[in-house]
C-alpha cells in the first residue's frame, strides 16, 4: 500500500484559524513514547521521596533547569538518572499512568509505549516489577480512560547484543504483555548489525519489530534497520532525505516513520522548528506520524507537538488528516479497530469543515 494513497477527505472549507482547534480534537495514535521519557521533575522528586532516593538536584526546578541538553547523550546522562527513583511496581504504575491521563487529554485513541527494562534490571531492579506496573496501568487505561495501550520492549543499543539476548530471556514468562520489540539509545557508533541475531530470535517469536535509525546515525541505518533487522517502522527516520533512493523505498513501501519534532529541535537534530523537514517528508508521499518520544524532558506532549510544528511549517488541514491517519495505519493494532478510529476521524474533520 502506497503512503501516498490516503482517501481524499472534504478538509476543504475548514478556516486555518479552526486548525489548532482541530489539530487538539482529532483522534490520533501515539506510537513513538518511551515510558520512562514522560516522567516529570515532579513526580521525580515524589517518587525519590517515597522510596529514600538521594537525587544530584536540591528541587525540582534544578532538575528542570539541568534538561539543556546539547545532544543525544547528554540527554541520556540525565534521562537515566531520573530513571533511579523507579523501583516498585507502583512506581512503574504510577508512572504511565501520570502519561494515559495526558494521552487521554490530547484525545490519543492508541498508544504504543516503549520501556528499557535494561535500565531497571541494571539496577538490580526485576524484570517482572517493571512489566507488571506498566501492564498494569496500560490494563486500567483501557476500561477507565478509553485509552487503548500496548507495550514494545526496547534494547539499548549501547549495551551489548548478550545482554539484549538475557532481556529477551527475561521477557519471555510475560510474553502476553508486550507485542514487539524496538532499539533504542545512542545511535551513533551502535550500528543496526549489532542487533541481527536477537531480532532475527524476536522475528521468529512473533513480536513486531521497529528501530530508532536514522536521527542522529546516518541514512545507511535506515537501509540496515529495514534490510539486516527486519524493522516494520523506522523511529526517526528524519536523515533518509540524505538518501534519494531510500526515500523512493520508504514511499513505495509504505514503511512509517515516526518522527518527533520537538525531540528533533530540543537535541540539535534540527536547528529549529522552521527548519524541520517533516513537511518536505510529508511532500515526498512518505508515511509520517507526529510523535512526544520523551515529552517530560523535550517540551511537550502530542498536541503540543502538533501546534508546534504546523505553526512553524505552516501545515494544512489536508496534513493534518494525513498525519493522524497514517497514526492509526501504521499501529499493530487490528484491521477492525483501524477502521473505528479511521472512521471517527472522518466524522471529526466532517464536522470541522461544516
Ligand atoms: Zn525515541
Amino acid at each position: 500500500m502506497s503512503a501516498a494513497t490516503v482517501s481524499p477527505m472534504p478538509v476543504a472549507g475548514i478556516p486555518a484559524a479552526r486548525l489548532p482547534e482541530l489539530l487538539q480534537a482529532m483522534p490520533k495514535a501515539e506510537l513513538h513514547m518511551h515510558i520512562e521519557g514522560s516522567l516529570e521533575p515532579e513526580l521525580i522528586f515524589a517518587l525519590a521521596q517515597r522510596n529514600g532516593v538521594a537525587l544530584s538536584y536540591p528541587s525540582v526546578e534544578d532538575l528542570r533547569k539541568a534538561y539543556a541538553f546539547t545532544d543525544l547523550q547528554s540527554f541520556l546522562d540525565i534521562y537515566y538518572a531520573g530513571a533511579s527513583v523507579l523501583l516498585k511496581e507502583d512506581d512503574f504504575h504510577d508512572m504511565a499512568w501520570a502519561y494515559l491521563l495526558k494521552a487521554q487529554e490530547d484525545n490519543i485513541r492508541h498508544t504504543e509505549l516503549f520501556f528499557d527494562p535494561q535500565t531497571h534490571t541494571d539496577r538490580g531492579v526485576p524484570f517482572e516489577v517493571v512489566i507488571k506496573g506498566l501492564s498494569r496501568a496500560c490494563a486500567r487505561a483501557k476500561t477507565e480512560l478509553g485509552v487503548s495501550a500496548s507495550l514494545i520492549m526496547c534494547f539499548l543499543r549501547h549495551l551489548s547484543e548478550e545482554s539484549a539476548f538475557e532481556t529477551l530471556q527475561a521477557s519471555l514468562p510475560y510474553r502476553e504483555h508486550f507485542i514487539g520489540v524496538g532499539l533504542d539509545s545512542g545511535e551513533r557508533g551502535n550500528p543496526p548489525e549489532k542487533f541481527a541475531r536477537v531480532f532475527a530470535k524476536c522475528r521468529e517469536l512473533g513480536l513486531h519489530l521497529v528501530a530508532h535509525a536514522g536521527e542522529e546515525g546516518p541514512a545507511a541505518y535506515i537501509v540496515d534497520a529495514l534490510d539486516v533487522l527486519h524493522a516494520e517502522r523506522i523511529d526517526h527516520g528524519v536523515r533518509c532525505v540524505e538518501d534519494p533512493a531510500l526515500v523512493e523505498r520508504l514511499a513505495k513501501q509504505g514503511t512509517a516513520l515516526t518522527v518527533c519534532p520537538l525531540s528533533n529541535i530540543k537535541l540539535c537534530v534540527f536547528d529549529k522548528m522552521d527548519a524541520h523537514n517533516l513537511g518536505h517528508l510529508l511532500e515526498q508521499g512518505l508515511k509520517v506520524t507526529i510523535n512526544s518520544d520523551d515529552p517530560a524532558y523535550f517540551g511537550g506532549y502530542l498536541n503540543q507537538n502538533f501546534l508546534e510544528t504546523f505553526e512553524a511549517l505552516d501545515l494544512d488541514a489536508q496534513a493534518a488528516y494525513t498525519l493522524a491517519r497514517n497514526s492509526f495505519e501504521a499501529s499493530f493494532v487490528s484491521e477492525a479497530d483501524k477502521a473505528r478510529w479511521i472512521a471517527e476521524l472522518d466524522d471529526t474533520f466532517r464536522r470541522f469543515a461544516q
